[in-house]
């Protein structure tokens, strides 16, 4: 059983709203869901298997790598909560851009991308998509005339992340999505670093994709994407012929879907609690004269245009970029931090505890060193993902006293 308002509804809802509005209740009205883990579905009547291989059947489950309910529950309530039509979980971040790029582009063609991407996209962009007839072109999207005279006669896509990865830069969503309209090319937004905080749909995004393993997992314990696009788009994603999640396999596991739609509610909760410890943490580490990139400071470029398409209530975000100098001391000021129990030293984000990595050696190690020191992504930079976890003022703390001890101040 299930309660669920309509797309249009959920336009106009805060993220935290509609995801409390969707609501599925167990067997006999339990308050959560069950789940359902079983691989393939009986029909009563053979003649509705062949129909339902033809989709002439609604509501009818065949097998899951084409559909399963857990899975489809969970779409319902992430679509909702980005103000979509709908959403399709697959099995990492990774599978949500390959799959959902493939499907866009299924004659190949060119893609305009933004030049600041997480490096495993660059790395499928640069080396994988042209085995598959897809071309990409990388560039600064904060330059909008950059980006126009980059789009082709055979451009299809404009590929850009909500908020960059190490350097926190914001694109301008509304803008670009002038551009995609005027030029006929779908706007793909990677939204994995803002979800609640940023409703790319809203500014014009025609699909959206998250790695779950993140934020929107929250937990660091498992590895999970998904792809939120119009009804006809996602549903071409599970055709029997031609979708590109039902063809090449990467599907989400019932139990995992089962995890995240019960963590989704706590979502706009841990965001806004990620945000207010990293503000706290980067204004003071302003105020002891850290070099310090937090897109809620005043001095930050983006601030502005941020704050312009923030969804109120959930702060500037979680991540911290702090400027060591030198990769030698970026990585000493980790371990001492790590000491202290001040966060762990692994790449990833979105975990309640503060986790820290130098992208430069790790999640933008794929980008090529000269193209890195185009977007000033330099060997000295300490990404840290604020946790919500412990007192901010005693993190605060900890921070200053390894900072003052590896820089000798
Ligand atoms: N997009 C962004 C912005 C990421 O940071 C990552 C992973 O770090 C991915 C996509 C890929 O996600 P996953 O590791 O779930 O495949």
């Amino acid at each position: 059983m299930e309660t669920r308002p309509s797309d249009v509804e959920n336009r106009f809802k805060s993220p935290n709203q509609a995801i409390r509005d969707v609501q599925h209740f167990g067997e006999e009205g339990g308050v959560v869901p069950v789940i359902d883990v079983a691989a393939t579905s009986s029909f009563l009547h053979p003649e509705d298997m062949e129909r339902a291989f033809h989709g002439e059947v609604e509501g009818c489950y065949l097998y899951s790598r084409h559909s399963n309910p857990t899975v489809v529950m969970l779409g319902k309530k992430l679509a909702a909560m980005e103000g979509m039509e709908a959403a399709l979980g697959v099995a990492s971040g990774m599978a949500a851009v390959s799959c959902a790029i493939e499907q866009l582009m299924p004659q190949g063609g060119h893609i305009v991308s933004s030049r600041m991407v997480y490096g495993g996209t660059y790395a499928l962009f640069e080396n994988v998509m042209p085995r598959r007839g897809i071309q990409v072109s990388f560039v600064d999207f904060g330059d909008l005339s950059a980006v126009e005279r980059a789009i082709t006669p055979q451009t299809r896509v404009l590929y850009a992340e909500t908020m960059s990865n190490p350097l926190l830069g914001v694109c301008n969503l509304s803008a670009l999505s002038v551009l995609a309209k005027k030029h006929g090319l779908k706007l793909v937004v990677d939204n994995t670093f803002t979800p609640v905080l940023v409703s790319p749909a809203r500014l014009g995004a025609d699909v959206v994709i998250h790695s779950c393993t993140k934020y929107i997992s929250g937990g660091s314990d498992l590895i999970a994407g998904v792809i939120l696009g119009s009804t006809e788009f996602i549903a071409s994603l599970i055709d029997v012929n031609t979708g590109t999640v039902m063809l090449t396999g990467p599907v989400m596991d019932a139990r995992v879907a089962y995890e995240l739609y019960l963590r989704l509610d706590h979502l706009p909760i841990r965001m806004a609690a990620h945000s207010r410890s990293a503000e706290f943490m980067a204004r003071r580490m302003l105020e002891s004269g850290v070099r310090v990139i937090y897109p809620g400071l005043e001095g930050h470029p983006d601030r502005a245009l941020l704050k312009s398409i923030l969804n109120p209530g959930y702060g500037f975000g979680g991540m911290v970029t702090v400027d060591c100098g030198t990769g030698q001391k970026a990585r000493l000021l980790a371990a001492r931090l790590q000491d202290e129990k001040f966060g762990l030293y692994a790449v990833s984000l979105g975990f309640s505890r503060t986790l820290m990595s130098c992208p430069a050696s790790s999640t933008s190690s794929e980008i090529p060193e000269d193209e890195r020191s185009r977007m000033g992504l330099t060997e000295g930079l300490l990404r840290l993902s604020i946790g919500f976890t412990g007192d901010d003022e005693e993190m605060a703390r900890r921070f200053m006293t390894c900072y003052r001890e590896v820089f000798s101040i």
